[in-house]
């Protein structure tokens, strides 16, 4: 594969543009891989990766359904920080967002990280005594982040009314280094490491049943024909129930549809990321301009990647107090994603019932940011067979034992 570096850019624009290669391969299927990964969005991919340049297994495929990265990882609103209360999720959510940092580099592609700070506006005194004990938190667990005032939170963002009449904003929990990136850049950047290494990621091709023998995986069965496997890896995030039945096992997930929606593009007006998780919206600026905004999950299950009206109407709502100038806005596009959520809102890193056979789900709303930490663990789990310490904590036993990591009720955060 070609480095992409200043010198190639400009070697093929004296060339016109005439030597860049595909960025992947798009191979057949072989019939036998060592570690077959289901599902290319980010976290299935990163696996692959991972697999790949920690470990030095290469003989792999990440098989999808649709397109790499057609899923959640492609329809999210990007927002990436680490600041969590409970310590296993700061621990894996800091990881990845370490790795972001450096990411472009390590992929050699740019996917455009962008640190720009994230702060999470409190709005009643509840929310701000939640977000003070999150700032200790996260003190003790080295993550870089402060409680900021009115003051400070209108200097940063000064298209908000911060004395809005029903929710004033009485200050915020700041991370300076959380920001976004651009989720389709994630996706392709570690497809192509991965194609780079040989490794074969195969489109439009769904796995339609698990084979097993004695407890342990086979194979799978696909629409391309039958691929046989070392180890599998199931990391489909909305779809993780379906496989984990088509496996023979149960897993306490419930898959819902998450929307989004942009703006017309406009001059900028947003620098940073902003979370207003009590009347439930959030907002960033695009480099195009569109206002990014995400809103919460739909009240009932179901596959749909649709997402209802109601819930475009209630997100902008929401926020047309805090940020009056939506108001005058149109709305261009608005589309959803299948969340994969659990009860305690944290994921599921965890081996399962048959022996070589491992699952990386349940990160729901908000498992962008988490990509390379979740592709570093998992990468770790498939290959020892057993957790390492950042998924330790994250295994389906969690469930049976009521050792939950609650990163809902307890941090009082939704994403
Ligand atoms: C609207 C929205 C906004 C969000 N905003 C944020 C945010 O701001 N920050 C954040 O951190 N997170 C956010 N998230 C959550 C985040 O996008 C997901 O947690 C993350 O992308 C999940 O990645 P994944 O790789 O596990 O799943 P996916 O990207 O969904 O990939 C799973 C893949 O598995 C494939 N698959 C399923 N079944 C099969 C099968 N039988 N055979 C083969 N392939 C199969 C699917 O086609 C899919 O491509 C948001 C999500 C949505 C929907």
């Amino acid at each position: 594969m070609k480095r992409y570096s200043v010198f190639a850019l400009a070697r093929e624009a004296m060339r016109h543009q005439k030597g860049w290669e595909r960025a992947w391969r798009s191979p057949q299927p072989k019939p036998r891989y060592d570690v077959v990964i289901v599902g290319a969005g980010g976290h299935g991919l990163a696996t692959a990766y991972y697999l790949g340049r920690n470990f030095g297994v290469r003989n792999v495929a990440v098989i999808e359904k649709g397109w790499l990265g057609g899923g959640n990882s492609g329809r999210n609103t990007t927002i990436i920080r680490s600041n969590y209360l409970q310590d296993p999720s700061s621990a894996i959510f800091e990881k990845a967002r370490k790795l972001y940092e450096t990411l472009s580099q390590d992929l050699n592609y740019n996917v455009m990280f962008s640190p720009r700070g994230v702060m999470m506006l409190a709005q009643t005194p509840h929310e701000m005594r939640g977000y003070l004990r999150t700032v200790q938190a996260n003190r003790l667990q080295s993550v870089e982040t402060e409680w900021i005032g009115p003051e400070r939170v209108k200097s940063l963002v000064p298209i908000m009314n911060i004395e809005g009449p029903r929710y004033p904003v009485l200050g915020a929990l700041w991370q300076p280094r959380g920001g976004t990136a651009r989720h389709d850049a994630v996706n392709w950047g570690y497809a192509r490491a991965c194609s780079a290494m040989g490794m074969d990621i195969i489109q439009q091709c769904e796995v339609t049943a698990i084979r097993s023998a004695n407890g342990q995986v086979t194979g799978v069965e696909t629409t391309k024909g039958r691929i046989d496997c070392g180890k599998l890896g199931i990391v489909v995030a909305g779809h993780s129930g379906v496989l984990a039945e088509m496996a023979g096992f149960r897993l306490p997930i419930e898959s819902l549809a998450l929307q989004a929606l942009v703006s017309e593009p406009i001059k900028p007006v947003l620098d940073t990321v902003v979370m207003a998780n009590t009347v439930h919206g959030y907002i960033s600026q695009s480099d195009k301009g569109e206002l990014v905004i995400g809103g919460g999950t739909d009240g009932f299950v179901n596959y749909a990647q649709r997402g209802s009206f109601q819930h475009v109407e209630e997100t902008v709502r929401a926020l047309i107090e805090t940020f009056p100038i939506i108001s005058r806005l149109r709305m261009m596009r608005q589309w959803a994603g299948i969340v994969d959520m659990t009860g305690d809102r944290s994921p599921i890193l965890s081996a399962t019932p048959l022996g070589n056979c491992f699952v990386n789900c349940g990160w729901g709303t908000g498992g962008f940011k988490a990509i390379p930490g979740s592709g570093w663990a998992m990468a770790e789990l498939i290959h020892k067979g057993a957790p390492g310490p950042l998924a330790a904590e994250f295994g389906l036993d969690r469930f049976r034992e009521g050792r939950f990591i609650d990163e809902s009720v307890a941090a009082g955060v939704a994403h």
